[in-house]
């Protein structure tokens, strides 16, 4: 078999808080097409490194690649715009807003002015084409997370488990290639966790690519093909789910918590 390319590549990651040092010299890769676990005991410096990839930090030093592109430093909505993207929590201000309105703004919100002014110029036959073809891909998110029953709910009115299914179709509506998922199970009943297993298997399965932080360890055993261990900043070990969970240092780490 060929082996797949690497959409992402994180080298030599290095954050930065004032004194605190989050991310320390993480180097890692991640195979197209795969569902990779990155796991690591609170503090760990997982979500640090998430907000990296994704431009909503900018990294002390090191580098970020995707698809062989330097997207170290650029901004999130321009990093949407190349096709990854991560999930983030449903803001105030959209909780005010219908599940239907969140979808339709998500692409906007993410790559930015790209899409407002791509309607903004353009002939009135050109815009409503657009918002049809908009609301339709709305539509068909809707029903995919068997979250249609709720397209004139307020979102602030959503439970934890729904919330996390409005999150992630808000990532995908901007049509990603990769998508991040900071702890997407937490707070969700078994039954939705359940479901949103299935729609992360579906979509990768489509060909989409997941990097999965989840608490859960059980979780990212059951699921994900390769899994990154992250400790102290930096990556402590990777492999398959069977070898991480028998890793000495691994177990350590976490005795550790
Ligand atoms: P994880 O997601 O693995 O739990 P984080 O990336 O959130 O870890 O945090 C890693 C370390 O960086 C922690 O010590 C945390 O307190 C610190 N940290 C994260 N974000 C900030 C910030 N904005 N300012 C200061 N310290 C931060
Ligand atoms: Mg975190």
């Amino acid at each position: 078999t060929t082996p797949r390319s690497l959409p992402l590549r994180v080298q030599n990651l290095r954050k930065t808080f004032g004194g605190i040092t989050a991310v320390d010299d993480t180097t890692f890769s991640v195979e197209e097409g795969s569902l990779t676990g990155l796991i690591g005991p609170n503090g760990a410096g997982k979500s640090t490194t998430f907000n990296c990839i994704t431009g909503v930090h900018t990294p002390t030093s090191g580098n970020v690649y995707f698809k062989d592109e330097d997207i170290t430093g650029l901004e999130p909505h321009q990093i949407a715009n190349r096709g990854l993207v991560r999930t983030f929590q449903i803001a105030r201000e959209l909780e005010e807003m219908t599940v239907l309105e969140n979808l339709m703004l998500a692409p906007r919100g993410q790559l930015g002015e790209s899409m407002v002014r791509s309607v903004l110029p353009g002939l009135r036959d050109d815009v409503v084409e657009q918002e049809t073809e908009l609301r339709e891909r709305v539509w068909e998110m809707l029903e995919f997370f068997e979250i249609d029953h709720l397209a004139g709910e307020y979102a602030g009115n959503l439970s934890g488990g729904q919330r996390k299914l409005l999150e992630m179709a808000r990532a995908l509506m901007t049509d990603p290639e990769m998508v991040l998922l900071d702890e997407p199970l937490a707070g969700v009943n078994p039954t939705l966790e359940e479901k949103l297993l299935e729609r992360i298997h579906e979509l990768r399965e489509e060909g989409y690519t997941f990097l999965l932080v989840e608490h859960d360890m059980d979780v990212i055993m059951n699921n994900c093909e390769h899994v990154i261990v992250m400790h102290q900043g930096t990556v402590l070990a990777e492999g398959a789910p069977e070898d991480i969970r028998n890793n000495e240092q691994v177990i350590e780490a976490y005795l550790g918590e």
